[in-house]
């Protein structure tokens, strides 16, 4: 296996560990990047990776970004993640697999893992079986997307607040790009207040349950996602899609979206900053499937209005980060990383 110590970002990092089990195939990394506000917190990633370093630069980015979406969610947990390098494309993990992958997890009692990208709730459900510190069972917090959805359509309301000084989505202009289990959640709610939505997903069955849910809508085109004049561009697939090029031309005034990583580096965030185009960091628009995931390690239990009431914060923060971005002359993608790295050296 790779050496994990010779890479250059291991010393900021609490604990990095591989590990394997010949017998099941089993092969994956455990980052816990802080545990300095509270046990960490994280899913579980199962992804045919193209080397052991592709996995390993995964693993400790998404981990440090674990901790610094609970920081901006104001939740007492950090970060970490676990990545299982899995060994061909298929989605197909035996149940030995799950149960060697469960008695590692058991080593790990401050670690709390759910589900990411390639698992799926049979999955969770089969670890839980194996070890107490699984998050996002059916019998608990259950699915997180439809709070993810919540807390994106807050950050929304934020933004709008910032640059119209009005919160409202009414009559806004609305491109909703991806109509999975987040994007068809946020288009519901910004269909609900009266938004004009423009929305597409490379999934044709998607599209038309949108146009028999929502009729007043209209699918836009993907070559129209960055050339179309509009309030907001809602990210809502997968990331990346804020390339150097969208970052110079993109015509939407807001973008505020539940991806992760949309952007393709920080440099971006800093284009649409000094183009005047407000960006809403990712990690803080789609907070709420991780605010919902961890209430239920709260000590009192799950509690629903709680969490409800989280979400709904996530409208002030925006307004806190985007405030702090004019003030200091900085893109609000840099505020927001900056507010997390002050919080763990106070
Ligand atoms: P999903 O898989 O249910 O939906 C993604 C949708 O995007 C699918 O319908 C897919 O067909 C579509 N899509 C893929 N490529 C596309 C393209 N090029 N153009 C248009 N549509 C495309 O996923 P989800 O749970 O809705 O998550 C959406 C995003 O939000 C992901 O980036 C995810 O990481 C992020 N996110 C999700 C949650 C959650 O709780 N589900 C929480 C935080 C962040």
């Amino acid at each position: 296996m790779i050496d994990i110590i010779k890479h250059p970002e291991y010393n900021n990092y609490e604990l990095v560990k591989s590990f394997s089990d010949g017998e099941t195939g089993l092969k994956g990394i455990i980052a816990i990047h802080s545990t300095i506000l509270g046990p960490a917190v994280g899913g579980t990633r199962y992804f045919h990776y193209g080397s052991e370093e592709e996995a390993l630069d995964d693993v400790l980015r998404l981990s440090r970004g674990m901790t610094y979406k609970c920081i901006l969610a104001g939740v007492k947990y950090g970060g970490a993640k676990c990545v299982l390098i899995a060994p061909n494309k298929d989605n197909i993990k035996s149940k030995e697999y799950l149960k060697a992958y469960g008695n590692i997890l058991k080593q790990y009692q401050n670690f709390y893992t759910g589900e990411d990208v390639g698992m799926n709730q049979d999955d969770i459900e089969e670890l839980a079986k194996i070890t107490p510190n699984i998050i996002g069972t059916i019998a608990k917090a259950g699915d997180p997307s439809p709070w993810a959805a919540l807390s994106t359509y807050y950050a929304i309301r934020g933004a709008l607040k910032f640059l119209y000084n009005n919160s409202s989505l009414k009559d806004k202009k609305i491109i909703i790009k991806g109509l999975g289990k987040v994007g068809m959640e946020l288009v519901r709610l910004a269909y609900q207040e009266g938004a004009i939505l423009m929305v597409y997903d490379i999934n044709e069955d998607r599209i038309n349950q949108a146009l028999e849910f929502f009729p007043n809508i209209s699918i836009i085109q993907p070559e129209e996602f960055y050339t179309k004049e509009c309030d907001i561009f809602a990210p809502c697939a997968l990331g990346k899609d804020i390339t150097n090029e969208v970052a110079n031309t993109i015509k939407a005034k807001i973008i505020c979206g539940s991806a992760n990583n949309q952007l393709v580096s920080d440099m971006e965030g800093i284009i649409l900053f000094n183009r005047g185009i407000v960006y809403v960091p990712d990690y803080v628009a789609n907070s709420g499937g991780l605010i919902n995931v961890v209430a239920e390690l709260d000590i009192n239990g799950y509690n629903k209005v709680n969490v409800l009431d989280k979400c709904k914060k996530v409208e002030e923060e925006v307004a806190l980060i985007l405030n702090e971005s004019k003030k200091t002359n900085t893109a609000p993608n840099i505020v927001a990383d900056l507010i997390a790295k002050r919080a763990l050296i106070k």
